[in-house]
């Protein structure tokens, strides 16, 4: 008999506006946004009320779903401020908050009634505190990312409490984001979102005056889990989440693509998987979750980001049988080769020729500007388009 299958909701990151119609675009069941305070990414575009309002309003329209991140640890002085918050996003009701810290947490079940989640940086790693949370009226967890696939699938078989993991994207040397080597090198505060990535950088390890040897030695690689998905299918678990709320379109596009189709299909070829390959990374690993991380995880050689592909920028208008324009985020060249992608196709065209708005022919592009190109039957708005940096 065939095993029993559910597909996990589908779950990313929304840096921006635009990026979170490109991720529903592209798959997502769901969106985590960081609203004005407490989203733990302080350097990301984050939301304001009004656009929080209309990302749940348009998130409502396409029967989707939209999270709001309150994972800041709260300090005594920000509970005026957070209880004022709350009390305006309650009006607003998106479908869950994700929060971290429990006195966080108390003011929102006494402020809102809005389902909560309980954020990957509460550490949970097992099926006791699970249960401590689930009295406490947390509808999700997302677990530690220190639990592996199967210590996931145990807690949400042994608990009924709904899961959701990670599955890809960035990792980092800390317990479950829990760091200061930021805040010491540069008074910017991880737990607060302000992270600077110190742990990123080479290190020299000296003895007596010598430097032994340099190495980039907290430099972990990306999490991806794309070879474990008919896993994850079998696994009971309730969600899977792409991490990224600072990433770039092509990122979030091309990422939930690739998942959406691992998770529809079931089994895919290997070329969709090579598709992940197409953003920048630190090369890919998988984290906890087959076993415990090791050496391997880390990119101690690292001479910069990978990518196969550079993102040239988004389609914003396509007028039939006269042309298409495209916002070009980079410097494009005529002759060059460009792919454009969404959910449900990819495809190619070679840039023969191109002009501005106003019909002026151009050779090559400004960044930061708009182009027209001829109209073609295969290009949609918002697809995202990429050059090849394999040629
Ligand atoms: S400094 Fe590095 S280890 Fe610390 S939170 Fe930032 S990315 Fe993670």
């Amino acid at each position: 008999m065939a095993q029993k299958v559910k597909k996990p909701e589908l779950v990313a990151p929304g840096g921006n506006f635009e990026k979170l119609k490109l991720a529903y675009d592209n798959g997502a069941d769901a969106v985590y946004v960081g609203g004005p305070v407490f989203g733990l990414r302080k350097y990301s575009d984050n939301f304001s009320l009004t656009e929080l309002k209309h990302a749940i309003h348009y998130a409502n329209s396409i029967n989707k779903k939209m999270y709001i991140v309150l994972n800041g640890f709260a300090r005594n002085t920000d509970l005026e401020k957070l209880k004022h918050h709350l009390d305006e996003l309650e009006v607003l009701q998106p479908h869950a908050f994700i929060i971290s810290d429990l006195g966080v947490l108390s003011l929102t079940k006494e402020h809102t009634t809005v389902p909560i989640h309980l954020s990957t940086q509460a550490s949970v790693t097992n099926q006791h505190t699970v249960n401590f949370w689930k009295e406490y009226g947390v509808k999700r967890l997302v677990l530690a990312r220190e639990c592996s696939l199967d210590d996931c699938s145990m807690i949400r078989r042994e608990t009924g409490v709904e899961i959701e993991t990670f599955i890809h994207g960035a990792m980092c040397a800390s317990y479950s984001g829990k760091c200061v080597i930021s805040n010491y090198t540069s008074g910017r505060d991880s737990n607060r979102g302000g992270c600077i990535q110190t742990c990123r950088h080479k290190f020299d390890v000296i003895k007596d005056d010598k430097t032994l040897f340099s190495s980039h030695i907290m430099n972990a690689k990306d999490l991806n889990g794309a070879d474990l998905v008919p896993e994850f299918l079998k696994s009971g678990i309730d969600a899977l989440k792409i991490e990224g709320r600072m990433k770039s379109n092509f990122y979030v596009a091309n990422t939930l693509r690739v998942y959406r189709k691992l998770i529809d299909d079931y089994d895919v070829s290997i070329g969709m998987k090579e598709e992940l390959n197409g953003p920048s990374n630190r090369s890919f690993e998988r984290g906890g979750l087959s076993e415990r991380p090791s050496g391997d995880s880390i990119s101690y050689d690292f001479n910069g980001y990978l990518k196969t592909n550079m993102y040239v920028g988004l389609v914003k208008k396509v007028i039939k049988d006269q042309g298409i324009w495209i916002q070009v985020k980079t410097e494009i060249k005529k002759g060059e080769s460009l792919t454009f992608l969404n959910k449900n196709k990819c495809s190619s065209l070679t840039l023969d020729s191109f002009s501005s708005i106003s019909g002026m022919p151009l050779e090559k592009t400004k960044p930061d500007s708009f182009i027209q190109i001829p109209f073609s039957s295969d290009v949609s708005v918002n697809d995202v388009v990429v050059s090849s940096l394999l040629n």
